[in-house]
């Protein structure tokens, strides 16, 4: 199909800009990457960001319904994949001060004139998913971001928290781990706001006249901080109709009710507070002095009603099966639930995974298929707690432990032109040469996307991967290699809220779908040497600069905590490594660019590449969390975002435990071993 652009001539010689990188097939994702289009990706996001569409809701039943028919249409095989999980949906929510004199608060979004999405009636009032039940009036107390930290210093101040409501502010950690710290705290009660120095007008102009949170802008979200994700009541196992249940009782659950508000609302309330001045650090964007305590006088009421009822949803699956080894499967996948219209997230990775299913479908009918099965995932309930994709992974658990190439994920992926990917190890240099052969979103003619992301580095900067979204059953439970692809860079943001709509998007994002049609393109080229290329572009050697750069973290992390950790047979561990490694996959890459190996080989070398996750995984998985099994890399269980590498040491550094540490060391140099005994039976077999 003819794009709107001249392509060719975007498109970077392919056999010029690469290294010795396994044999691609350069024909092929020539004609992959002139698929994708700005009008197509467009006409997506009409399709799928029409209405609010919360997991288990009329509006996320249509939308299952456009993307089956979607995938069908494409000629792809469908799949549907439901569960039944424990999805609360909102009743009722009010904040209100009710001395010294009675104000209600608002909790739902002011509608715009000038976008008319913002008015829908089936957007929700502001809530946070799994809050606890309860009406409560109590005195306030402000606690900044409600890290552990931040309870800790009040705790050192002496402001008392037991039986008060905390007003904290969004940022820093998981909105989760706000609620559970000030549970434990004792207090009654939980306000989560939206500050103007962290998204609001300290950043930039409002919507609509900018991009960033207005007054009453509000962002919801799940508070479940479980030792699992996926569905609550059913870990480990796919939550379908007869799974065995847990009674929600006996999970740890929030039992305080916890509300959200926007900056207008909470300056209601900090405005009215005259306690004492609060420590450095803690003022935020509003424009008077913040104190810890509201005094006696300030009596503020949370009541929230949520009914938790298990509901049904579903991901949805198109897979185009491999032409040659159909049981090798490469997935990519971005969820499709959102907390109202969802341009931004999901949808501005949704668009993304279906104009690659549209890429890959538009070669197939022409006859041409990758000779691995590529599934194309649209994920449902990401938003309640990666539950679609969990369940998948718990449902398909040994299959894709034996036959998952890698997952890529797309969450809310094009918010920008400036890519920004975070990867397990054996991805990176896959992603590195894709990047190359990428025009860069908005960039001058003859511009790489990995051109931009390099700017005046010396190597592009990879994130690592974490928690908060659906690669989470992948990589932390399966150990399967996985990447998150996205690009940022706009001028403000509309996270969960009921602005999050196909005109904020287009004024803020843009309305030339650039950065989609960037990340379609890399998302192409990836998925493509991943299904097709002959040998399985993973680069195990690149385990061992990894692991310096994470126990040069570990080190660090020991030394503010004061604690002596030795890690030098890690250290000489990966050295080692990386010795006898480097060359093997130098001859490796010779040979496969030489086209020096039979089919039969490369079958071998392949499942010796695929198999490397299992050195890395741990049956009984990391302390006090079973369901995290990947001992390189799991979600920090303080702040629920961001990624602990070497997870099982970090562990044992954080609770100063030195036997454990040592032990966990050891799995670590075991797991390095183990993958360098693949990489010498794949020398055997090169006949090295
Ligand atoms: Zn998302």
């Amino acid at each position: 199909m003819p794009g709107l652009l001249p392509l060719a001539c975007l498109l970077v010689p392919l056999a010029a800009a690469q290294p010795a990188t396994p044999a691609i097939d350069v024909a092929y994702e020539r004609d992959l990457n002139a698929v994708p289009a700005p009008r197509s990706l467009r006409a997506w996001h009409d399709r799928l960001g029409s209405e609010p569409h919360v997991a288990g809701t009329p509006g996320d039943a249509r939308v299952l319904d456009n993307l089956a028919d979607a995938f069908e249409r494409m000629g792809l095989q469908v799949e549907r994949h439901e569960f039944l999980a424990l999805l609360p949906l909102p009743v009722q929510g009010i904040v209100e001060i009710v001395s010294p004199t009675v104000l209600a608060l608002p909790v739902i979004e002011r509608p715009l004139a000038e976008d008319p999405d913002t008015a829908h009636a089936d957007l929700t009032i502001g809530w946070n998913a799994y809050s606890g039940n309860g009406d409560v009036t109590a005195a306030v107390v402000y606690a900044n971001y409600g890290t552990r930290e931040d309870f800790d210093t009040l705790r050192e101040l002496g402001v008392e928290v037991e039986g008060r409501i905390v007003v904290a502010r969004y940022g820093r950690n998981f909105r989760g781990y706000k609620a559970k710290f000030a549970e434990a705290a004792g207090a009654v009660g939980l306000i989560i706001y939206t500050d103007p120095d962290d998204s609001g007008y300290r950043k930039g102009l409002p919507y609509p006249e900018g991009g960033y949170a207005g007054e009453s802008s509000i962002q919801r979200g799940s508070i479940v901080t479980l030792d699992w994700p996926g569905d609550p009541l059913t870990p480990f196992v796919a939550a379908d109709d007869d799974a065995t249940r847990t009674d929600p009782d006996d999970l740890a659950l929030p039992r305080i009710p916890v509300q959200p508000i926007g900056w207008g609302a909470a300056s209601q309330i900090l405005s009215r507070m005259d306690g004492p001045v609060v420590p450095g650090g803690w003022q935020g964007g509003l424009p008077f002095a913040y104190r810890t305590t509201g005094g006696p006088d300030l009596r503020v009421r949370v009541a929230v009603t949520q009914d938790r009822s298990l509901r049904r949803s579903a991901s949805i699956l198109g897979v185009l099966p491999g032409g040659v080894t159909p049981e090798q499967k490469v997935i990519i996948g971005c969820h499709h639930d959102a907390w109202g219209f969802g341009a931004g997230d999901p949808l501005a990775g949704t668009i993304v995974l279906l104009e690659c299913a549209r890429s890959f479908a538009t070669l197939a009918g022409r006859g041409r298929v990758p000779d691995r099965t590529i599934v194309f995932a649209a994920w449902g309930a990401e938003e309640y707690g990666m539950v679609g994709s969990v369940e998948w992974c718990e449902t398909h658990r040994e299959d894709l432990l034996a036959n998952a190439v890698a997952y890529i994920n797309l969450d809310a992926a094009a918010m920008g032109p400036n890519l920004g990917v975070a990867a397990s190890p054996t991805l990176k240099r896959l992603i590195e040469a894709a990047a190359r052969s990428v025009p860069q979103a908005g960039g001058d003619p003859g511009e790489t996307a990995y051109e931009t992301w390099l700017g005046d580095r010396e190597h592009v900067p990879f994130g690592d991967l974490g928690g908060g979204s659906d690669h989470v059953g992948f990589y932390c439970h399966l150990g399967i290699p996985s990447c998150g692809l996205s690009a940022h860079g706009s001028k403000g943001t509309s996270y969960h809220s009921n602005y999050d709509t196909l005109a904020w998007y287009r004024q803020v994002v843009g309305d030339d779908y650039e950065p989609a049609l960037m990340l379609t393109r890399l998302t192409n080229i990836v998925a493509a040497r991943l299904a097709d290329a002959p040998l399985l572009p993973l680069d195990l050697t690149r385990f061992a600069p990894d692991v310096r750069v994470h126990i040069e973290t570990l080190r660090t992390r020991a030394q503010v905590l004061d604690f002596d950790a030795d890690l030098t047979d890690l250290e000489r561990a990966a050295d080692e490594f990386e010795a006898a490694a480097g060359p093997i996959q130098k001859r490796l890459d010779e040979a496969v660019a030489a086209g020096r190996l039979d089919a039969a080989t490369l079958g071998k070398i392949n499942r010796a590449l695929m198999s490397s996750r299992r050195s890395w995984l741990l049956e009984q998985g990391l302390p006090q969390r079973p369901w995290y099994r990947n001992i390189f890399a799991a979600t920090d269980p303080d702040s629920g975002y961001a990624a602990w590498m070497l997870p099982g040491m970090r562990y044992c550094i954080e609770s100063r435990d030195a036997d454990g540490l040592e032990e966990a060391q050891q799995r670590c140099v075991g797991a390095l071993e183990a993958t360098g005994q693949l990489m010498e039976s794949i020398d055997a077999e090169l006949g090295g």
